[in-house]
């Protein structure tokens, strides 16, 4: 059975302590398993109150970010790539010590709208750092996902396909795709397939509508997002992510172009999403076993 996840940004937009205590006991409390913390910078978190909060609740934590231009590893400044480096080894010290064994996002290149495609030898310098820092996050048992973004959010794992060919590039079994319904809906030519085609890579799945809001009240193709999950019979994690203007802050507020509510109401907002995630993975399911079910003759 695949671990439900929930964005913290559902809840709270910072994470001071009094922010963790409320978004880490409301996510267990509607049955959630997973917590989903934005830690561009774990230094300014306090990690082990928040490693107390989740233990306490009966969840799991997993950390997500994307690097900024500064860190960026998909540079051919060596300066770039090696602070991306040391920002992505901080990161997992960070996962390490709130408990969580999985990091996820933008960790391949910057978080950022990029004027210019990404170069070869930049790709290899962001293969090579991720390759180290998956070295070390073995160590603790955390397991690194590249996750695919559309266009405007970075130039370079845009597709499925691409993510799978820089996992390879990278060749560490604890580094694996990462990919999310809203992204997919602009990039993907047949998002079922790119599923079935991701097969074992898919590490963890993040699910949002079109407009970020409401799951249903937008134009995810929902049915094939699903159907392709259960094709692969995939058994990870799959994380509720929505955005609001009601709780964003900076950077990621302006980074994703989050401008307008698309609800007040997160708790509504979550129990929503948990009922249309397992009706979906139901359906999906019952889908593939009906394939064994419709023979005209016994063994046919
Ligand atoms: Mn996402």
């Amino acid at each position: 059975m695949n671990k439900l996840g929930l964005h913290a940004n559902v809840w709270v937009k910072d994470w001071g302590r009094e922010e963790c205590a409320l978004a880490v006991g409301k996510t267990a409390e509607l049955g959630f398993d997973i917590i989903e913390i934005s830690a561009p910078d774990p230094k300014a978190m306090d990690l082990d109150f928040t490693r107390r909060q989740v233990e306490a609740a009966g969840i799991e934590a997993v950390m997500s970010l994307g690097l900024d231009a500064a860190s960026d590893i998909s540079s051919t400044d060596p300066d770039r790539v090696k602070a991306g480096e040391k920002r992505l080894g901080e990161v997992v010290a960070g996962a390490r010590d709130v408990g969580a064994t999985y990091v996820g996002g933008i960790l391949y290149s910057a978080f950022q709208k990029y004027a210019e495609p990404p170069t070869e030898a930049g790709i290899r310098n962001a293969a090579d750092a991720v390759r180290r820092a998956a070295e070390k996050a073995a160590a603790s048992g955390i397991t690194l996902g590249m996750e695919v973004v559309n266009r405007y959010e970075s130039n370079m794992l845009n597709t499925a396909a691409q993510a799978v060919e820089f996992c390879k590039l990278v060749g560490a079994p604890n580094v694996r795709v990462h990919l999310d319904s809203y992204h997919m809906n602009i990039e993907e030519a047949n998002v079922e397939q790119a599923i079935v085609d991701t097969g074992g890579h898919l590490g963890y799945f993040h699910i949002g509508e079109s407009n970020r809001g409401y799951l249903g009240a937008g134009s995810v193709d929902f049915q094939r997002i699903f159907a392709g999950l259960a094709r692969i019979g995939y058994e990870g994690p799959i994380t509720f992510e929505s955005f609001s203007s009601v709780v964003v802050s900076q950077p990621l507020c302006g980074i994703l172009g989050i401008w307008r509510n698309l609800w007040e109401d997160g708790e509504d907002l979550a129990r929503h999403a948990k009922s249309f995630i397992e009706a979906q993975l139901k359906g999906a399911r019952e889908g593939v076993a009906d394939l064994g079910r419709s023979r005209l003759l016994p063994g046919g």
